[in-house]
């Protein structure tokens, strides 16, 4: 491991970094469904400033993540190509009337390119705490001006979806699958788990995630997309017993919680879901269409023994069954057989990816971590080598990683 030196003032901003983190991921927001209450306060934005563009994010380690957006077409940017960067790093409100004549910004590609943004006006998204989680603002592709009113109007509209935000931690429902929400899939889980400890009795847990499901949304329209993912649940939940759980975790990542099942009958049960998805076309306005998922299994152990970890590991299995061709099934067993790593937590933590002698630095979200391996989170792994030195900021960690398996913003390492 190699020591950093760090100035003062940069120790106590990555101390402040990591609180922020924490507090982000003790909301356990990012990533997870649309919500209509966001959606109105971007609505709102737009109508009261008459601007193009409204926009609630979730700021993490790597990447600003949109809650709610109306006027951008992605979900999420690379963090450090990002305005709102400057409201987290200066904790204040940041208004730009014309970003062409700001030397900050005037060379930044959404301002020179196809997307032409002007004006951009972010106060901060501020838990009760005082953690800055994320960003509020409006955005126009004209210059204008924006009155100290304007930013206490906008202040107050951060306010609302921080009400909102604290008003989700109690719903238990995702509304359109009727599914846990994640909060709530995790509660129950916990409930459960210390049951089956207690009694010693099995217990499993599964993650799945559709195939493709963003192709089924660019081809057919959002519409289509929610209602493969309403028929997805359905299926799922008519394939499940009374007594198990079944939550959203995510867009289309849902989590399921067996009790009194073990390893062998929970990898049996993902293979029925699995194939009941995939033998029923959904169909609709859009015709019928074929949709596969992919299954990662776990299951309680004495050191598997808390919901994060049966989470980490399922998920860590499921990008193994997506890395070797999607519509399949593997369990955490088989993948710690095959590759001898240990027990997997989730966390949410900065990290950074080095390579090429270290010229060349990645950053990333530490979505998981063990003894000897690790989930990591990019805006995009094309470029990233298959070997790298995985560092944790603010903890002093680095170590050399080989890459086990990867999609498009997901990378599973070895430690070596
Ligand atoms: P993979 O096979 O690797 O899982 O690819 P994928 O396309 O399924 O995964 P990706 O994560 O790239 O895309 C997921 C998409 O799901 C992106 C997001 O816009 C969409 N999504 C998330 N929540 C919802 C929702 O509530 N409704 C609809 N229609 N789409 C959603
Ligand atoms: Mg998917
Ligand atoms: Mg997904």
């Amino acid at each position: 491991m190699t020591s950093r030196v760090f100035g003062k003032s940069s120790v106590e901003a990555q101390q402040r970094e990591t609180e922020r983190l924490a507090a982000l991921e003790s909301l356990d927001l990012l990533d997870t469904p649309r919500d209509a209450g966001f959606d109105r306060i971007v609505n709102l934005i737009k109508e009261i400033f008459t601007v193009d563009i409204g926009l609630v994010t979730l700021i993490d380690a790597h990447r600003q993540w949109y809650k709610s957006c109306s006027g951008l077409p992605s979900d999420e940017v690379p963090r450090g190509d990002t305005f709102c960067r400057h409201v987290v790093d200066c904790e204040e409100a940041v208004v730009v009337q014309d970003a062409s004549k700001d030397p900050r910004f005037s060379q930044h590609p959404a301002v020179t390119g196809d997307t032409h943004i002007r004006f951009y006006a972010g106060v901060p998204l501020t838990t009760k705490d005082g953690h800055i989680i994320g960003t509020v603002c409006a955005i126009d592709r004209r210059p204008r001006s924006f009155s100290d009113r304007d930013v206490g109007l906008l202040h107050e509209l951060a306010a609302l979806a921080m009400d909102r935000i604290e008003l989700l931690q109690s719903a238990a429902t995702d509304s359109l699958t009727e599914a846990l929400t994640r909060r709530a899939f995790k509660q129950e889980a916990e409930q459960l788990i210390s049951l089956a400890l207690r009694h010693q009795h099995d217990l499993s847990c599964l993650t799945l995630d559709i195939d493709y499901f963003k192709k089924v949304n660019d081809t057919y329209g959002h519409a289509a997309g929610d209602a493969v993912l309403k028929r997805v649940a359905a299926t799922c939940k008519a394939a499940l017993r009374a007594g198990d759980l079944f939550g959203r975790l995510g867009g289309e990542e849902f989590a399921i919680i067996l009790p009194h099942v073990n390893r062998e009958s929970a990898a049996a049960v993902a293979e029925k879901i699995r194939e009941l998805i995939a033998s029923r076309p959904i169909d609709g306005d859009f015709g019928a269409l074929d949709v596969t998922a992919s299954f990662g299994v776990s299951t309680l152990t004495l050191v598997s023994k808390d919901i994060e970890t049966l989470l980490a590991q399922a998920d860590a299995a499921m990008y193994q069954a997506k890395h070797e061709g999607r519509k399949r099934c593997v369990s955490w067993a088989s993948l710690q057989a095959a590759q001898g790593t240990g027990s997997r937590r989730r966390v949410l933590k900065a990290g950074t990816i080095v390579f090429n002698d270290r010229r060349s630095s990645i950053d990333c979200t530490v979505k998981s971590f063990g003894s000897d391996s690790a989930g990591l989170q990019v805006s995009s792994s094309a470029g990233i080598p298959s070997e790298f030195v995985l560092s944790i900021k603010g903890e002093g960690f680095e170590t050399r990683c080989h890459v086990i398996a990867q999609d498009r913003q997901h990378l599973e390492v070895a430690f070596r």
